[in-house]
């Protein structure tokens, strides 16, 4: 079979490999879209010895049951799925309670990060990691799977603040922050502003239900105070789907006293709280809290499945085949790819 395979710092080729065996407690799924996050960049730029070689990429990962290794009972063949790809050891106290992104033994652990991924023919899951999605189009499915989750996650770590009628600010309406902006509108009623650098991200924003779209740069924090009111009001919750010291700066600038920042974008920012002539005591509001959030758990993949099979989540997708792979990252990578890049086998 074909899979895209990292080989190092810099490196991934369209190889040929073998079928891989599902082993017990395993499913083999054939892929039928695998979709393309910003972290797979992340991947391909980490130093030398951070991820294992070769490395089939991919956690994005929709496809069909074709066959059940032993002790797997209870599935049919050619039934279409979602793959939750993050793993956890299962046992810590966290993982006992469904929350494997917290797991307090298991650094970091997925298909595409540390196992063999869904950017090939076929992958290798476990039984348990599998989610049922119905009717629902296998190039719609895979961009739950990562973009929907971790934005579905991000949005119930703050859902306490995200009272209707009040601000949350959206940076980056890229692959993540497009399913948030429609999670969004489909569970809160918030007004959404939504940031970005480019125009037709911006356009997208407007289109799935963002109140407002505002230009990242260096007016973005007057344009957004301009709808949110002065300090100390603000916005209720920022989501930062970028993570980049200027948008977190933007986050810290525009966020309310009280409110909520969730740190989600990969960036590598510094996100600074120094006493300024403004505000002599800290430049972070008082009372504000700031989370990280991590991918998700299964039971919330299976609720933005629900929400996407119920027509309230529909992922902007640019489909290419899988011989195309490589071109897909590139144009992600040019910041060219608008919602989600989807490799079809
Ligand atoms: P993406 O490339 O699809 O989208 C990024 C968006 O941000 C694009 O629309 C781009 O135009 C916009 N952008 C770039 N610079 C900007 C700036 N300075 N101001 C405003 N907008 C800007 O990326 P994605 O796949 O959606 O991933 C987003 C980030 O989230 C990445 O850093 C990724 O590594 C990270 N991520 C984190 C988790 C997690 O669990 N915390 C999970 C998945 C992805
Ligand atoms: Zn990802
Ligand atoms: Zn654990």
């Amino acid at each position: 079979m074909r899979a895209y395979r990292y080989t190092g710092p810099h490196r991934a080729e369209l190889t040929e490999i073998p079928v891989p065996e599902p082993g017990l407690g395993d499913v083999l799924v054939r892929v039928g879209a695998s979709g393309a996050c910003h972290s797979d960049l992340g991947i391909l730029a980490a130093p030398p010895g951070a991820f294992p070689v070769p490395l089939t990429l991919g956690h994005e990962v929709a496809g069909y049951v074709e066959s059940l290794g032993s002790g797997v009972s209870g599935w049919d063949i050619g039934e279409p799925v979602v793959v939750h790809a993050l793993f956890g050891c299962g046992r810590c106290r966290a993982c006992v309670l469904g929350l494997e992104n917290r797991c307090r033994v298991v650094g970091f652990d997925g298909l595409g990060l540390t196992r063999d991924g869904g950017m090939a023919d076929y992958v290798v899951v476990p039984e348990t990691h599998l989610v049922r999605t119905g009717d629902l189009d296998l190039t719609q499915a895979a961009p739950l799977a990562d973009a929907g989750l971790t934005a579905y996650h991000a949005i119930e770590l703050c859902r306490d603040a995200l009272r209707p009628g009040t601000h949350c600010v959206v940076i980056g309406v890229g692959g993540l922050g497009h399913m948030a902006v429609q999670i969004l509108a489909a569970t809160t009623g918030v007004s959404v502003i939504a940031v970005d650098v480019e125009d037709a991200a911006l356009e997208l924003a407007a289109r799935l239900g963002a109140a407002h779209t505002v230009r990242s740069g260096p007016d973005a924090v007057e344009h957004i105070r301009e709808i949110v009111g002065p300090f100390p009001d603000g916005a209720d919750v920022v989501l930062d789907f970028v993570g980049v010291t200027p948008t977190l700066d933007t986050a810290r600038a525009v966020v309310s006293r009280g409110g909520r920042l969730a740190l989600v974008g990969l960036g590598q920012g510094e996100l600074t709280f120094r006493p300024t002539p403004g505000n002599p005591v800290t430049e972070m509001p008082v009372e504000t809290s700031a989370v990280v959030p991590f991918w998700g758990n299964h039971q919330e993949l299976a609720e933005v499945v629900a929400l996407a099979r119920a027509g309230h989540v529909t992922a902007e997708t640019q489909v290419f085949p899988l011989a195309d792979v490589a071109e897909a990252y590139a144009k992600l990578e040019r910041g060219e790819v608008r919602g989600r890049a989807v490799m079809v086998p």
